[in-house]
């Protein structure tokens, strides 16, 4: 493409940088993968409780190929095949799952099933616990599920103000595993005052893709005027990478995908940088990087912070099954 065409495709910054790590964790991978061998071991339909990830393209891909997403378990009719989503439910799913003799795939991410044993853990040794997390999120929905009665959510340093407790002695904390880390480190202390001895996980519950994508967009932050994070909007892990973009000094954006690239973001930008939450596939990665290049941006390289090698197996009824299968 010559120089002028170029240009008249729109303000391009010279240098694209990419975070490392970024995009699919373990735990999204796995759970990608279990609804596409559902679908190839059983064929559609195949019944998924909410957003199997929090990511639109991959929900409409699956879609495509026969996925039917539900918000309930109630609404799959009975005896069908429905796969629970890397979030996690809570034991009331499960429960009304079997009342209507469904077949289920649970694709929970082990870092998640983690947190819930954490909760069942401490409510039978009757501590009350406080959930650090974001109302309504899927994931606090189901962690809270293990232990209504002796949960209590706190989002933030502010909400510790008012919190009463039964017994300040007898006190635990969990927490979401998407969180910003700074912000709930910060949260961590402040109960650590307030009830001396509080008791948590044995290590952290905010997991290793959440903290690596952090720490290396704090880096890209700190080396890009704009960074824009692909990822989709109820992504909390993505919401986060944002956050921490503009904490570390960067103007930065959540976008779907290229075509919600603004003009005006643009502007005077000489180096952008890209991250993609745990959810958001390689592929959106690359249509952004070939966006910036049509425009002319030829510097495009990674700056990578942290290796990753966390794989996880499939969930037990899809191994079970192909193993039956030979
Ligand atoms: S973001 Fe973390 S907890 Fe969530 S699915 Fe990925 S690895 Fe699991």
């Amino acid at each position: 493409m010559t120089s002028s065409a170029q240009a008249s495709l729109g303000r391009a910054p010279k240098r694209v940088l990419l975070a490392a790590p970024r995009g699919y964790c373990a735990g999204v991978d796995r759970a990608v993968q279990a609804v596409e061998e559902a679908l190839d071991l059983y064929g559609p339909p195949v019944y998924v409780r909410k957003e199997i990830v929090h990511n639109k393209h991959v929900v409409q891909q699956l879609a495509e190929r026969g996925a039917i997403f539900v918000e309930e378990e109630t609404e799959v009719p009975e005896g069908k095949l429905v796969v629970f989503s890397a979030h996690g439910v809570a034991p009331t799913v499960h429960e009304n799952a079997q009342a209507r003799q469904l077949r289920t795939i649970d694709a929970t991410c082990p870092l998640v099933t983690k947190v819930h044993v954490e909760a069942r853990k401490f409510a039978e040794q009757g501590y009350t616990i406080i959930l650090i997390g974001h109302e309504g999120h899927e994931e606090v929905e189901g962690t809270t599920g293990e232990a209504p009665a002796n949960i209590v959510l706190v989002q933030t340093a502010d909400d510790l103000e008012d919190l009463a407790v039964d017994d300040p002695d007898r006190v635990a904390y969990i927490t979401q595993t998407t969180l910003s880390v700074d912000e709930t480190t910060e949260i961590i202390a402040r109960l650590r005052e307030k009830f001396p001895n509080i008791v948590g996980p044995k290590s952290d519950d905010i997991c290793y893709a959440t903290t690596n994508r952090q720490i290396a967009v704090k880096q890209l932050a700190s080396e890009c005027d704009l960074v824009l994070v692909i990822g989709s909007t109820n992504s909390s892990n993505s919401n986060r990478l944002v956050e921490v973009a503009r904490e570390h000094g960067a103007t930065s954006h959540l976008i779907d995908n290229s075509l919600q690239v603004r003009e005006e973001w643009l502007e005077g930008v000489e180096t952008v940088g890209i991250t993609s939450g745990a959810s958001a596939p390689e592929e959106l990665v690359e249509q952004l990087v070939a966006f910036f290049r049509e425009r002319g941006a030829e510097d495009v390289s990674e700056l990578r912070t942290v290796d990753e090698d966390v794989r996880f197996m499939l969930p037990k009824e899809i191994r079970t099954e192909l193993a039956a299968r030979g």
